[in-house]
């Protein structure tokens, strides 16, 4: 399987790059960032590197996004896009690629946040709807967006339990002054510090009990695992919209 990695300068292209020593069958023929780096291998020709290639895997920034989809498109490539702090436009440019080549966006490629996803669908289906969510994400102090693009997947997971939509029970982010809380809404916090890998804490609050799941991110090894997992599964699919808990196989009965 042969893949091109976009952000390859970057901390996930890096850690990809190191991981595909454990991975014999992925091949890596293209490795793309802003900027030539030969002594790294490293180019900015991402419509040269598609050509031969099975999958890109992309973890840059949200900017390039539609412009590395089209390209995708273009050369029949399944892409597997794990850039967070997508735009809409983004994400409507991702539904209309899947009709013509596989597609998968996760915010996360880890197992541990996969099953997490699922849990929190699961707590939030069983519990009653006046708890309150609090999901709370620390990073380290370079993250750009906020919250993380996990947990607002976290965040959708909990609405799709609910049979809500995420939009309408969606909190601001704290703090948030005084504005009363609502009760049973999904709110974020958000920590940014030192070299945090990642760190969510999903809370379900009601009178006299609290409920409590999370995961603790401690090596970006696991995203880039992952991510080469999901580039795998994804090369020679029908074209079509897919998730890390179809590549892991986690899907329980919403
Ligand atoms: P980073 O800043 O270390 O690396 C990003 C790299 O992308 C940089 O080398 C940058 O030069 C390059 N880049 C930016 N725009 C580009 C463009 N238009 N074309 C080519 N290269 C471009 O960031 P990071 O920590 O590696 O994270 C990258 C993205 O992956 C972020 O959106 C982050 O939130 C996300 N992320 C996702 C997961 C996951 O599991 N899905 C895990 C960690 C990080």
């Amino acid at each position: 399987m042969r893949v091109v990695i976009v952000g390859a300068a970057g901390r996930m292209g890096c850690a990809i790059r190191e991981a595909l020593v454990l991975r014999p069958d992925v091949q890596s023929v293209g490795a793309i960032d802003r900027e030539i780096d030969a002594s790294r291998g490293i180019s900015t020709d991402l419509d040269s590197a598609l050509r031969g290639a099975d999958v890109m895997i992309d973890f840059s920034s949200p900017s390039s996004t539609v412009a590395n989809l089209a390209a995708c498109v273009r050369h029949g490539v399944a892409a597997l896009v794990g850039t967070t702090g997508l735009s809409d436009e983004a994400e409507r440019a991702a539904s209309e690629a899947s009709a013509r080549i596989p597609v998968l966006v996760a915010a996360n490629t880890s197992l541990g946040v996969t099953l997490l996803i699922e849990l929190v669908r699961q707590a939030a289906k069983a519990l009653p709807a006046d708890f309150d969510i609090e999901i709370t994400e620390g990073h380290h102090r370079h993250k750009k967006d906020a919250p993380s693009g996990t947990a607002l997947a976290l965040g959708r997971a909990a609405a799709e339990g609910r049979g809500q939509d995420f939009e309408s029970v969606r909190g601001p982010l704290r703090p948030h002054g005084e504005a009363p809380r609502q009760v049973g809404g999904i709110g974020f916090s958000v920590i940014r510090a030192g070299d945090l890998v990642g760190d969510h804490v999903v809370l379900f609050a009601g009178e006299g009990e609290r409920v409590t799941v999370g995961h603790q991110a401690t090596d970006r090894a696991i995203f880039a695992r992952g991510a080469l997992k999901a580039a795998s599964w994804l090369a020679g699919r029908a074209p079509g919209r897919y998730q890390m808990v179809d590549v892991l196989g986690l899907k329980t009965s919403a």
